[in-house]
């Protein structure tokens, strides 16, 4: 038998790892457009102490590792570029402490999206994380790894930012914690230590594995509501988006602009979520909200959109996707996006920009957007549908999509979670010494280079 499975097995039990075609076609791609490449082994430890025994039998081996949740990042960051064993976390699920006081949870990398949201309804009803608008199966771990954001983001940042705690396996397999869990029994806070979180958020896995996470969690309101300012002129979306940011009266505020349906065409949507314990505290809000946009309104600049129950209901749920929903006209249900982060005065470049590429590649589109904390900066995203089963469609979006992470770059923006291709881009343009420091960090904490690679991987 070969001695890597056997030695696998030992660690995990066989149940727990596999080295079989049809089981490993799962990880060798995900639901993006990125090129498929096979893992030889895929594992689910259990345990911080087996994930510790893969990496040091990586080291001996000098194989590859990559970890993963549920690889829905879209833009292939799972997929074993060099082969190697793909680490799936997901056995890791236990949430193991709530501190309601505190406003925290402990959780094992593996807990879902869905399963921590599940977790506080039963047991914390009136605190909540930030939830993205990712699958439920999504880890809580593989979104906090590529700085996500969620309903939250506007008030807090990145998701990232909601971190109290981690603990990590390094890449030569020793366990380390950080934050106040490094030297305490409470995972409160990262800071007021060396800000040692940087080493691993951000980075795709490339500096280890993280196996335990503390986040906060926020006040969770009884009641929300949406409304819907609808404008033409682009230049006009940073200032609203000031105002309403500058009241601090909104959760989450998100952009949507596409050109189907046609009623859709030539508009911006800006949706803007209210909570309130009472009815009062909502009307409260919404108040400031229509206030601080009160002029533009009497200018018919723009105005708030009646919204029936129903379509309240869909925004609520999923505050982008169920709006472009209607603009994925496509079949097949192939869907992709470039995020790019960027500041909001930008948006009206970004947007040219997406109509230019679209119109180039022969593409629809859609555009949703997520402003993050209080206007510091948002998420705009180029997305593109296609349909899997026409490989001149899946082309066309490829081609797009490439267009985006350019363009967001022209911009003076930062592309999300860019795939290993994109990451080239963004290192040609970083700062040599910032490239450099890359470097020297992978080098110090993966000597072997066997954490996923391909991933900021820098070639001077
Ligand atoms: C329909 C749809 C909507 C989405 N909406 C949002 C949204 O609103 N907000 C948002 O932020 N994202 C969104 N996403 C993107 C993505 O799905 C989420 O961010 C998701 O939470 C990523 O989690 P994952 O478990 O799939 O991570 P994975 O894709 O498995 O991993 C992401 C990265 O983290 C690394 N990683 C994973 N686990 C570990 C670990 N334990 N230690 C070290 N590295 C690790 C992986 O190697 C990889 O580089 C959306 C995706 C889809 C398909």
């Amino acid at each position: 038998m070969d001695k890597i499975y056997k030695a696998l097995a030992e660690i995990v039990g066989e149940e727990f790892v596999s080295n079989r075609k049809e089981e490993l076609y799962i990880y060798s791609r995900d639901s993006g457009l990125s090129e498929p490449r096979f893992p030889d082994y895929v594992v689910m430890p259990r345990t911080v102490e087996e994930v510790q025994k893969i990496i040091q039998l990586a080291n001996k081996e000098k194989i590859h590792v990559v970890p993963a949740g549920a690889s829905l990042s879209l833009s292939g960051l799972t997929i074993p570029q060099k082969g190697g064993i793909v680490i799936d976390m997901r056995r890791m699920d236990r949430i193991l402490e709530l501190n309601r006081k505190g406003r925290y949870v402990v959780l094992e990398a593996g807990v879902t999206q869905g399963k921590l949201q599940a977790f506080l309804e039963e047991n914390a009803p009136d605190l909540c994380h930030s939830l993205p608008e990712a699958p439920p199966s999504a880890t809580v771990v593989g979104n906090l790894v590529i700085h996500g954001q969620g309903n939250l983001t506007q008030a807090y940042g990145f998701n990232s930012s909601m971190i109290s705690g981690l603990e990590v396996v390094l890449p030569n397999g020793e366990i380390c914690r950080i934050g106040s869990c490094s030297l305490s029994p409470y995972w409160f806070s990262i800071e007021p230590l060396p800000y040692l979180a940087g080493l691993f958020l951000g980075w795709f896995g490339t500096t280890g594995v993280i196996t335990k996470v503390g986040l906060r969690l926020y006040p969770k309101k009884k009641l929300r509501d949406v409304e819907l300012f609808v404008l033409e002129d682009p230049k006009l979306v940073s200032e609203v988006i000031y105002r309403v940011t500058h009241t601090e009266m909104a959760e989450d505020i998100t952009t949507v602009a596409q050109p189907y349906p046609l009623m859709f065409q030539g508009t911006i949507m800006i949706g803007i979520y209210l909570t309130g314990d009472t009815e009062e505290e909502l009307e409260f809000k919404r108040r400031l909200i229509w206030s601080s946009l009160s002029d533009l309104i009497k200018a018919k600049e723009g105005g708030f959109m009646a919204l029936t129950p129903d379509m309240k209901v869909g925004l609520l749920e999923k505050p982008m996707s169920s709006l472009t929903r209607s603009a994925d006209i496509l079949k097949g249900g192939g869907f992709v996006y470039c995020g790019a982060i960027i500041p909001i005065e930008k948006f009206p470049e970004a947007l040219k920009k997406l109509f230019e590429i679209a119109e180039r590649n022969g593409v629809t589109f859609a555009h949703t957007g997520r402003v993050i904390g209080r206007g510091h900066c948002m998420m705009f995203a180029f997305a593109y549908p296609f349909n899997r089963a026409d490989l001149e469609s899946m082309e066309k979006a490829k081609r797009a999509l490439f267009d985006s992470y350019v363009a967001t770059l022209e911009i003076g923006g930062v592309p999300w979670k860019p795939g290993a291709e994109e990451q080239k881009l963004i290192l040609e343009r970083m700062d040599k010494n910032s490239v450099e420091l890359i470097k020297r960090i992978r080098e110090l904490l993966d000597p072997n280079k066997i954490m996923n690679p391909g991933n900021w991987e820098v070639e001077l």
